[in-house]
């Protein structure tokens, strides 16, 4: 009898390859940063060598560069589209700054001029906007910069915390046309409004129901008082509303670093998804093969 038929190939963290679809890098001598002063532990230079050390024992083959809130969002764009200009640079996209709350004309005019193959996607926080009736981010003005992005074929990322849930459903349906990633899986732990009750799991099912977002199994919505194991339920929701094609990885390094390292974070996903007995290449597919996809990344599948 053949012997191999009962050989399992055990995938382990460390020979998975994995596209990490959310770092941050900074150069706080040349690009300036609102939460500067609110954290100042955080406000040095965190670099793509750094990046590296730290995720050394993983098989991080491709990454995403995610902007870092800087005020200067045009020196960020352009300073980490020509240090990945480098061929042997593992950033493959760049998710940019694009105020998409300026006038329209500025807008299209900013995107032309940054446009590449590089640029992927475009990212503006709502996670502080306090308004959750009527938030910045519904006015019309705001959706038709919105709409620009679908006819550029650009992913926008959507930042909240979870009471803005309901909004940003409203906002993913009205421009089907729209591709969105859902960053930190809306931060389920942090809320605008802390007294409210929290509803993310009703509030995510009635989000996944729209085509057209995707989900980012990122860390950055841990927080100091939760631990992996309180994250678990989280993650099996996402897993179950968005199916196995429409989930990505990230580590969100270099913020939740502290938190959660690379490492640690994605053996946690492995065992997640070796829990819910995900094969082989569905693993891979959620590790790597969909970012390729919903980034429209010009790269190949490693063998
Ligand atoms: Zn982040």
């Amino acid at each position: 009898m053949d012997k191999n038929l009962f050989k399992m190939d055990k995938l382990t963290i460390g020979t998975i390859p994995i596209i990490d679809t959310h770092i941050h890098t900074t150069n706080v001598a040349n690009i300036s940063y609102e939460w500067s002063s609110a954290c100042p532990e955080l406000f040095k230079d965190w670099t793509i060598e750094q990046y590296h050390g730290d995720t050394n024992k993983l098989n991080i083959c491709k990454g995403i560069f995610v902007e870092v809130a800087a005020s200067t969002f045009e020196k960020e764009t352009k300073w980490i589209q020509s240090i990945s200009s480098n061929e042997k640079s593992i950033i493959k996209g760049i998710v940019a700054h694009v105020p998409l709350n300026r006038p329209f004309d500025f807008v299209d005019e900013y995107l032309n001029d940054i446009l590449s193959e590089k640029i992927v996607g475009v990212r503006q926080l709502f996670q502080s906007e306090t308004n959750l009736l009527n938030p910045f981010y519904l006015e019309k003005s705001y959706i038709e910069s919105l709409q620009l992005l679908a006819k550029k074929n650009l992913v926008f990322e959507i930042c909240i915390y979870a009471d803005h849930l309901p909004s940003v459903t409203n906002l993913v349906g009205q421009t089907p046309d729209n591709r969105y990633v859902l960053d930190h899986i809306g931060k389920p732990f942090t809320q605008v409004n802390e007294n409210t009750d929290n509803k993310w799991f009703d509030h995510m099912l009635r989000l996944s129901l729209n085509p057209n977002i995707f989900c980012k199994l990122s860390a950055g919505f841990m927080v100091k008082s939760k631990t992996l194991l309180d994250a678990k339920p989280y993650i099996n929701h996402c897993i179950k509303l968005f199916g196995v094609d429409r989930l990505i990885v990230g580590s969100d390094w270099f913020f939740s670093r502290s938190l959660v390292e690379p490492k640690e974070w994605f053996e946690f996903l492995l065992e997640v998804f070796e829990e819910n007995q995900f094969d082989n290449q569905t693993i891979r597919k959620i590790f790597y093969d969909n970012a390729i996809k919903i980034y429209s990344l010009k790269i190949d599948s490693p063998k």
